[in-house]
């Protein structure tokens, strides 16, 4: 069988570089280190940070002294004071690409104007998008949700950086249609962007896709729904037991991407 390894598969500018800070704090053996919640949706990678001494904490409470690190894709600005105030001394792995986005959302919002965020209302990133609200923020995922929206002077809306980058610009397109004045700030990550439009490349090529990633990895899942959008046989792993070796094996020419948050080993 041929195996097409798509160009994009793998880690991120952002992943990476919260990967590195873990690391190289890891390896300072300086005490206690933890990450504040899992630092990526990528089972494999925790374990191998768990291996290096690094836990998962979701309070504070009762973990006396240490680093804490913030992860790629940020918490909302009252945890993060809270953070600060526990006596643990906080790192900030937020992604730049993030940060950005919560930095629309506190510039606007502090002139009045309400966000609507087009994301997951439970991933960590929109939560922490919408701790950045000064008002009241709407979180949207489909172009049904729209007609529920309130009547709104100044809206402005943003998009959680790993969407699906076709619903995105439906969505948008219906909004306009509602509120003629809304500001629009496509806020999806380079990275996204290109594995997406990667994805679409394979269609006519390859028999089918295997995607490799966290099943909990928002930006896997939409590799995953974009490719099976192509009308791809498309194959959902997270390690090398996942795979369907019965169905595969009927393939000639299978392409190969992976999540954002999926190390170059896993791929392999
Ligand atoms: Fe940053 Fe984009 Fe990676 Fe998220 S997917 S961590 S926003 S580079």
């Amino acid at each position: 069988m041929k195996v097409k390894l798509a160009k994009t598969a793998g880690f991120c500018m952002g992943v990476r570089r919260a990967m590195e800070i873990v690391l190289t704090e890891a390896n300072k053996n300086e005490g206690p280190l933890f990450t504040f919640g899992p630092l990526i949706h990528n089972h494999q990678v925790l374990e191998l940070l768990e291996s290096k001494g690094v836990r998962t904490a979701d309070h504070v409470e009762g973990l006396g002294s240490g680093k804490i690190i913030i992860r790629a894709h940020g918490i909302p600005p009252q945890k993060q004071e809270m953070l600060e105030q526990s006596g643990l001394s906080v790192i900030d792995a937020t992604c730049p690409k993030v940060t950005r986005v919560q930095a629309i959302i506190r510039h606007y919002t502090l002139k009045g104007h309400t966000a609507i965020i087009v994301g997951d209302q439970n991933h960590a990133e929109v939560v922490g998008l919408m701790g950045y609200s000064q008002i009241p923020a709407h979180v949207i995922q489909e172009t049904r949700d729209v007609s529920a929206l309130p009547h709104m002077e100044k809206p402005f809306v943003v998009a959680q950086t790993t969407q699906n980058a076709a619903n995105f610009n439906q969505i948008v397109n219906v909004l306009q249609r509602r509120f003629p004045d809304i500001r629009v700030f496509d806020t999806i990550c380079d990275a996204t962007h290109e594995r997406q439009e990667e994805v679409k490349t394979f269609k006519g090529h390859v028999d089918a896709m295997v995607v490799v990633g966290g099943y909990h990895s928002g930006n896997t899942q939409r590799l995953v729904e974009i490719s099976r959008e192509q009308g791809m046989p498309t194959f959902h792993v997270e390690t090398e037991k996942d795979l369907d070796k019965k169905a595969l094996s009927q393939m000639n020419v299978v392409g190969l991407t992976a999540g954002a948050s999926t190390p170059h080993w896993m791929i392999k």
